[in-house]
Formats: C-alpha cells, structure tokens, sequence
C-alpha cells in the first residue's frame, strides 16, 4: 500500500498543504495558497521541479485544493488526508476518522476557538467534496494535551463555567510538542515513557510544554492560544484587569480589546516595529530600543515559565527549542539559558552558533542538563497519525 498522505492546515484565509509519507517522513511536495477570499488570492508549489505560483481565480479554498489536485505527483497518489485540527475540546482526546458525527464534535468546538475551528471545518468540507473516495482524519493541536491533570488545567474561576460550558485550560501545538518530545527520547536513548522534558514551540505563535510519561502534564497556553509566553503579535499573560480597563477606563469594544491582545501585541506591541524575530534581532543590533525591549520581555518571561514549568517533573531530562525562533535563533536560546542557571542549564556559545546541527541537537556545556535543537515536523506526525487510523 502507498504511504502517501495528504496533510491539509486550513486557517481563515490560508491553506498549507504537503504529501508527506507517513512512514518515512519524506515530503515529495507542498505549498500554500495565501490571501483567500481576497482579489489577490494565490497558491505557491513547491516540488522537486522547483516552485510555481499561480492566482485563485475566484479566492476560494476549494478552487486552490482543485489545483493542487491537479499538481500531485501522478505516481505517489495519496491513500488519505490528515487535517489539521485546532480545537478538539475534551471530546477528541486523539486523532479520529472523520464522519458526520465527528464534524458536528468540531463544530461544538467552534465555541472555544471561533478564529480557527470554522476555517478548520471549511477545510475538510471541500477536501471531503473533492476526494470522496479518501478517508480523512482529523489530528487535534489540544490531544496531546488532553491527560492534563484537573490541577493543570482548571481556572480558579466560579466551577460551573467548566462544568456548562467546558472553559478550561487545553494547550495548544500539542502535535509540536508530542514529536520534539519523541525526537529527545530518541536522542536521549530512552524510552519515551521514562522521559522528562520541557518543550518550547517558539514560532508565531508560542507555547513551553512540560512532559512527563510521554504525555503532556502542563502547557502554557489556556483555553485559547492567548495565554502564556510574549508571541509575535499575541500578549501571552495579562492581568486580567486590564481588560477591564481598557473597556472602562478607554471605552474600547470587546472587539477592540481582542484585536489589540491577539493582533497588536507581543513583540510587535512592545517594539512598535515587528512581529518577526530576525527583525527584530538585526535592529536591536543596530540600536533599536523597542526591539531591545520586545527582546529582553520575550526571554524572561519565556525563562519565567520554563521554569514553573518543572514542578510537576521529578527531573528535567533536556530542554527542547523547536519552532522558528527556537530552531534558527541563537541569540533568543542564549539569552533564554543565560537566566536558567538555578536549573543547572548552560548552554555552549559554539554548539549554540550551528544550532546544534554538528552535535545531534545538543547545545549544552558539559555538566549542564541537555540543550536540544530540534527541527519540528507537524506535518509528518499528522501524516503517521492518520496512516495508523486507516
Ligand atoms: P509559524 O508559527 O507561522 O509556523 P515559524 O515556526 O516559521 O512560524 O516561526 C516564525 C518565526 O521564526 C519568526 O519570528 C521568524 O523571524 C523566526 N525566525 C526564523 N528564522 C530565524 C532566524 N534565523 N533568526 C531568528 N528568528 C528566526
């Protein structure tokens, strides 16, 4: 049987996607199609024939999975699709074939995640629409949170909100989360279930996860992917108190107020410059004050929380940096360690220089607790999880 997979992530007006094997990782091809729904609508393809960029005549998700159709590599024709899935509530505790029933479960929860589940939806009806013969799976970014103890995920928040409604923290990137972690066992040379770990996705968006007995024990980000650590454009934590500020004391809507902490915030906010790092880092060299600033909050906190992060662990086999920043940035995973001392985390300039490429991941000094850099692949787990369903 092919191997083939065919892994979809559709946002608001996005939609990446990639035939990946689900057995060996290999990507034979993928792409994006950006600006949906606008009059400059376009989908990149990337394949061994190099890359090709076309417009989305009618803007339309489904005209830009129509075309892709049309690009897959005729010999390695996919035997299902993974889709990428934000939200699964406490219902979708792992990744699950997907049928009517398991589409109105993610409709329900649209409610805990407006922004992404109804994209995530839009997806899967246009996928089922153009390949119904395929099977399709939908792989949760929350299940591999979903054994948090009730500890971990509850809101010191009047109960009956949990017990109607299911507010709650969930966590995110779990998929991120659930490979890097593997990936450390690997390297570790231990069994996944013995392993203890904190993991920080350092993308866009940003999550520090702890795991313990191959699950996830705590995560910093809440019911939404708005709390925890400082993100692009994201605040991470906030006293709650400003939200209520904000409406009195500024008169701004609840609209408003969602805008400035989910779109106008995090990096971009602080350094009124930019919400990507490289950015940031090369004005901060040049002087850039805002940037040094937006810099210097990102990694405390992101220090802060790792650290809290480890009292559910009984020992901390390695710290993980994975995602964008965490992969590429040297200067953030230094200035990171550099305050984690007390955790007996240090981390080697050079090693840390190459991003650990050299050194199988490790970027630690001797007699420090591992540092690793390890590249993420969500696309391959949603491609392997969706191949052992079928
Ligand atoms: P997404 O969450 O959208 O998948 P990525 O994981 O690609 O995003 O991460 C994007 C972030 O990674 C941006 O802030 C970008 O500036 C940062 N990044 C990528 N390469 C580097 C680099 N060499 N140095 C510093 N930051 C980097």
């Amino acid at each position: 049987m092919s191997r083939w997979i065919l892994v979809l992530n559709a946002g608001s007006s996005s939609l990446k996607f990639a035939l990946v094997n689900g057995t060996t990782a290999e990507e034979s091809f993928s792409g994006l199609a950006e600006c949906l729904g606008a009059g400059d609508a376009r989908v990149t393809f990337h394949s061994e024939h190099g890359n090709q960029t076309l417009p989305i005549s009618d803007g339309a998700m489904e005209t830009a999975i129509s075309m892709m159709m049309e690009k897959l590599p005729l010999d390695r024709h996919p035997v299902a699709i993974g889709h990428r899935v934000v939200h699964g509530g406490e219902r979708f505790r792992q990744a699950v074939l997907i049928d009517d029933d398991v589409l109105a479960g993610i409709d329900v929860c649209s409610s805990l995640a407006p922004l992404h589940n109804p994209a995530n939806l839009q997806g899967i009806a246009a996928a089922r629409r153009l390949f119904p013969d395929l099977p399709q799976v939908a792989v949760f970014d929350t299940a591999f949170h979903s054994g948090l103890p009730e500890k971990a995920y509850h809101y010191a928040i009047p109960i009956e909100l949990y017990d109607k409604f299911g507010v709650r923290r969930y966590g995110f990137h779990g998929t991120s989360h659930h490979y890097v972690a593997m990936q450390a066992a690997d390297i570790l040379h231990r069994s996944f279930n013995e392993t203890q770990v904190i993991s920080a996705h350092l993308g866009n968006g940003c999550s520090v996860t702890a795991v313990k007995s191959g699950q996830s024990i705590d995560t910093s980000m809440g019911m939404t992917p708005l709390e925890g650590v400082v993100m692009g454009t994201r605040s991470g934590d906030v006293d709650p108190g400003i939200i209520f500020w904000l409406a009195e004391q500024q008169a701004m809507s609840v609209e408003e107020i969602g805008d400035l902490l989910n779109k106008k915030s995090g990096l971009l906010g602080l350094s009124t410059l930019s919400n990507d790092m490289r950015t940031l880092e090369e004005a901060s060299a040049n002087g850039h004050q805002g940037a040094q600033l937006a810099i210097d909050v990102f990694c405390y906190r992101l220090a802060k929380t790792i650290s809290a992060l480890t009292v559910g662990l009984d020992r901390l086999d390695a710290l993980i940096f994975t995602g964008g920043i965490g992969e590429n940035s040297r200067l953030i995973r230094q200035t990171v360690t550099d305050q984690l001392a007390l955790l007996n985390l240090f981390s080697d300039p050079d090693k840390n220089a190459n991003n650990g490429d050299n050194t199988k991941g490790h970027i630690e000094r001797d007699g420090s607790v591992p540092i690793l850099v390890i590249p993420t692949d969500e696309e391959y787990m949603i491609a392997s999880q969706t191949l052992a369903l079928i």
